[in-house]
């Protein structure tokens, strides 16, 4: 093949190509209710569901009424971003109430996460969801930390309370260690006097 013949079969294929892509350009210019690419912020076609595919991995969500703080979501995480504390020794004010636990603090930092969905799929009370939200811009880093409890970004506030929290959770172990010590000592004691009217019935 000579060397024009080989350039003139170049210029056939590139033609080729462009005849092929400005197709498909025209074919959605045409047919403008195909969405094709929507403009940051639009409002036009209507809730982000309407043109992100269901499988899409956004922010994360909690239902936090199903959650029984298994941690397997955090251990699960390849690069340790979920935290959560909670307890089980009784009614924690200002908790989120969970399966039969006193959530205190969920949260994911975002500014770690690769939204690679790993803490989602083995949970099994299946409650923890990577939902639509994806424009996560903030001024500072800790506002990428997500309250998943609140929905909302991790505020000082929420520092304060789970300070406070924490304080009353530590009260709380106390008291249900003094009260099965108290139950062990009672139960205890009652053997003993069983044992006891045992034998002063045998002599
Ligand atoms: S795996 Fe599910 S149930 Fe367990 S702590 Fe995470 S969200 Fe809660
Ligand atoms: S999506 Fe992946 S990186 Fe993000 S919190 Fe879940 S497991 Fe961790």
């Amino acid at each position: 093949m000579s060397a024009l013949q080989t350039y003139i079969n170049k210029i056939a294929k590139v033609s080729k190509s462009i005849i092929i892509g400005m197709g498909v350009t025209w074919r959605y210019f045409v047919s403008p209710k195909e969405i094709v690419t929507v403009q940051y912020g639009s409002k036009k076609y209507g809730p982000q569901e309407n043109y992100l595919p269901a499988r899409h991995r956004g922010v994360h969500y909690l239902e936090s009424e199903k959650c029984i703080q298994c941690n397997i979501c955090a251990t699960s995480c390849p690069v340790d971003c979920i935290e959560m504390e909670g307890t089980r020794d009784g009614d924690l004010e200002g908790a989120w109430q969970g399966d039969k636990v006193q959530i205190s603090r969920f949260v994911i930092d975002l500014n770690k996460c690769i939204f690679c969905n790993l803490c989602c799929e083995p949970c099994p009370k299946e409650c923890i969801h990577m939902g639509q939200e994806f424009d996560i811009a903030a001024y500072t880093r800790s506002n990428g930390v997500k309250n998943l409890l609140t929905d909302r970004p991790w505020t000082e506030k929420d520092r304060e309370e789970e300070a406070w929290r924490r304080d009353e959770m530590a009260r709380l172990k106390e008291e249900k260690k003094k009260q099965k010590a108290a139950e062990a000592a009672a139960k205890k004691a009652a053997a003993a006097k069983k044992d006891e009217d045992k034998k002063d019935d045998q002599s």
